[in-house]
């Protein structure tokens, strides 16, 4: 039995779904997908994409552009808003870390992406000012891994979960900028990378949860006073 790109790569999303809900192992999986007519090297890096997506972390390997569009799809169809947003948070650290190590675009990437963020971005087009902090991170050694980590500052996505787990009170001296301003504040914070840059290995990947924090403007300054920056608790400890 002879089986498309397509075909394959619509099979190996099913099995990659059974391996990441447990159903069945990981070289089950691949050896499933090896009798499709994919390599078994290649199926490894099919299914640990799919969990990375599911999870909204970097994957390093690349998988081809039907299956990324595919993916996205599919995880759209199933899981909704919340599901489309974990997996594009997944291929723009994906894309950032295969450019910037690399050095090549990733144009079919990046056209794929753009696609599917304009699906969930309208809910909070405007939510929150870009800060960032270019050049405090210049004394740090090695480009790639300033310009990814950077990244995740900026990230939309990142972002948008850090702050539906937070809230939008600075988490430092507490102010809320809608309570002091109205309309004119909603939805304004910064968002602030608590890991040290520095001890960052290059296949690191952003959980919002636990690597970024809503901070005010004013905070914010203060938390990169020091390099490496202050810690939240330093901070608040340092507040009269
Ligand atoms: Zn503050
Ligand atoms: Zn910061």
């Amino acid at each position: 039995m002879k089986y498309t790109l397509e075909e394959r790569i619509q099979k190996v999303y099913e099995i990659a779904k059974e391996v990441y809900l447990g159903n069945i192992s990981v070289s089950q999986g691949a050896r499933i997908v090896a009798d499709f007519g994919l390599k078994q090297s290649s199926a490894l890096d099919y299914i640990y994409a799919y969990y990375k997506l599911r999870e909204g972390k970097l994957y390093t390997r690349t998988i081809n552009a039907y299956a990324t569009d595919y993916y996205l799809k599919e995880i759209y169809y199933e899981f909704g808003n919340i599901g489309l947003r974990k997996a594009l948070l997944s291929l723009d650290q994906h894309i950032t870390y295969y450019e910037q190590t690399s050095g090549a675009k990733v144009k079919k990437g990046r056209e794929i992406y753009n696609r599917y963020f304009d699906l969930v971005k309208e809910n909070y087009a405007e939510t929150v000012f870009p800060d960032e902090v270019d050049n405090e991170i210049k004394y740090f050694e090695g480009k790639t891994k300033q310009i990814i980590v950077n990244s995740y500052e900026r990230n939309q996505l990142a972002r948008q979960e850090c702050i539906e787990h937070f809230g939008l009170s600075c988490q430092v001296c507490d102010f809320n900028f809608q309570e002091k301003f109205g309309e004119l504040g909603r939805n304004f914070i910064h968002v602030h990378h608590l890991i040290d840059i520095a001890t960052v290995g290059k296949e690191y990947s952003v959980n919002p949860k636990t690597d970024l924090i809503p901070v005010c403007p004013n905070c914010h300054a203060m938390l990169h006073k020091k390099k490496p920056a202050f810690s939240i608790l330093e901070l608040k400890q340092l507040i009269k």
